[in-house]
């Protein structure tokens, strides 16, 4: 705008100084000669932008003159600082794609349509991708499995997908992560062996807790004998049998309770389509309750016995005692407790509130894991082996339901094993 105003007061001058010298016609001329000077100048030096603009090579920018001299040299800085962040960008995404063929896990980046746009090495060799050939094609029909498109339409990427390759006979386990705007990256990777691992560490934990039986039951009985003998045993000789006989019953419940949970895991032993007569179980259930607690808590059962199951008897009774026990173990004396068995929601739902010590959120998340206990000594003490909550834990899985569980420190807990409907009977 200076200049603008500059240039005008320049013409206007010098327009008058011409009027001054010479006629008003000749300083109109010379004016429009001026001018006419400037603009071929200025449509000269327009045009070799314009065809640098075309071509955009930064060494062959013009040096122009005067003014243009000024946007020649600032469009050179420009195009030189382009060129410099656009080779740090072409250098950091080189060393991006290095950094993901270095991955030994699979990694693909997918569109909104699925389609893809770029994967790493492991991907293509686990998924079946060759980058060429399906470059921008659907990856859930280049790699074509149920399981894996479900996965993918459903959308819940919080968890992930376990698939296996019946060619290769390898567990894979793909995660999917969206980013920016409808983007994602699927990233898989070969589980087989620790899969493998997990089945021998199981095995191992069965036959060992298989062997140990044995003698166990074995020394349980001989200390009971000799207990029974009380008449001729002193009284610190009795002591001892007493405690050495506690020990040995909590190992035996340890071994029952690992032995359980790893039949209800193995997943073969058990068929879990028998009919559970619902009114006997709980019959069973109300008696053995009876010799726990004695009535020293309310416990009050409403239980619709119309509504019989399809599943694995020993298991279920298991995972309804450990729940009903935990809440007898977990409360104080005289709290109410309530158990239900009924249809929620369309489904078969078996729930134990308790008034107890409840759990913290911290804790919530973990409970279930084998051995996690809040607080161990109270757990020992009430004959707990820590292992309970896992089984509960698989028990459902395998009979395809869901454990959900609220609670509330020093306000109680609700514990809810939901069934399919399928299982209703
Ligand atoms: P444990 O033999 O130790 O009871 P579980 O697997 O049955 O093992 O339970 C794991 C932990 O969860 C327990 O140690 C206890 O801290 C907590 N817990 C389970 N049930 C309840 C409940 N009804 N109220 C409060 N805490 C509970």
């Amino acid at each position: 705008m200076k200049k603008i105003i500059t240039l005008i007061f320049f013409l206007s001058f010098s327009f008058f100084i011409f009027y001054k010298i010479f006629s008003f016609d000749i300083a109109v001329y010379l004016i429009c000669f001026a001018s006419a000077v400037g603009f071929v100048f200025q449509s000269y030096w327009a045009n070799k932008l314009n065809i640098w603009l075309n071509t955009n090579n930064i060494h062959d920018i013009p040096e122009g003159y005067g003014v243009w001299s000024e946007i020649f040299s600032k469009l050179y800085k420009l195009s030189r600082l382009e060129e410099k962040s656009k080779k740090e960008l072409n250098l950091t995404l080189e060393q991006f794609i290095a950094a993901a063929e270095a991955m030994l896990d699979g990694v693909i980046a997918i569109n909104q349509n699925n389609e893809i746009l770029w994967c790493n090495k492991p991907a293509q060799s686990m998924l079946k991708i060759n980058l060429k050939k399906n470059y921008k094609q659907p990856i859930n029909y280049v790699f074509r499995n149920t399981a894996f498109s479900d996965y993918l339409e459903i959308g819940e990427y919080d968890e992930t997908v376990k698939i296996l390759d019946q060619d290769t006979r390898k567990t894979i386990e793909i995660k999917v992560t969206p980013f920016r705007n409808n983007m994602r990256l699927i990233t898989c990777r070969d589980i087989s062996q620790l899969i493998s691992n997990e089945k021998i560490r199981k095995e191992f934990v069965s036959n060992f807790s298989h062997e140990l039986k044995t003698p166990l039951t074995v020394i349980v009985g001989f200390l009971e004998t000799l207990e029974s003998n009380k008449a001729k045993i002193d009284k610190e000789t009795l002591q001892i049998f007493s405690i050495m006989s506690n020990q040995a019953l909590r190992m035996k419940k340890l071994l029952d309770d690992l032995l359980l949970l790893s039949n209800v895991e193995s997943n073969q032993l058990q068929n879990r389509d028998d009919k559970i007569d619902v009114y006997n179980l709980f019959k069973k259930i109300k008696n053995e309750i009876a010799l726990i607690d004695k009535k020293e808590h309310q416990i009050n059962f409403s239980i619709n016995k119309k509504i019989n199951l399809k599943g694995s008897a020993i298991e279920v009774e298991s995972a309804f005692m450990n729940l009903i026990t935990n809440a007898i173990r977990y409360s104080e004396v005289n709290k109410e407790i309530r158990v239900t068995w009924d249809i929620e929601a369309m489904q078969p739902t078996f729930t134990v509130k308790d008034s107890g010590i409840g759990i913290s959120k911290t804790h919530l998340s973990r409970i279930t894991e084998r051995f996690y206990r809040i607080d161990a000594d109270r757990s020992r003490d009430t004959g707990g082996t820590g292992l309970g909550l896992s089984i509960v834990k698989n028990v459902i899985t395998q009979h395809n339901g869901r454990l959900e569980i609220k609670s509330n420190l020093n306000q109680g807990s609700t514990f809810k094993l939901i069934f399919p409907k399928e299982r209703i009977l």
